[in-house]
């Protein structure tokens, strides 16, 4: 399980921005990178904080309210 502790020792490694939890599904997990829009995956219960691995999401507003 990853906890508000580990992920707010993570930071993406493009901006070195905050990281937030981004829930996809029950079973699918991502970290969004809250600056620069980028998705990284979770595998496993391992975030995999790798630029070339990680989604971009498009078509999101900056600045997006945290709710
Ligand atoms: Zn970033």
């Amino acid at each position: 399980m990853l906890t508000d502790v580990f992920i707010e020792k993570l930071a993406c490694p493009v901006c070195k921005g905050n990281l937030a939890p981004a829930g996809e599904s029950n079973d699918k997990y991502s970290l969004l990178c809250v600056p620069c829009g980028l998705l990284y995956p979770v595998r496993d219960g391992i975030p995999v904080m790798l630029a070339d691995e990680a989604l971009k999401r498009v078509g999101q507003e900056p600045g997006v309210k945290d709710c």
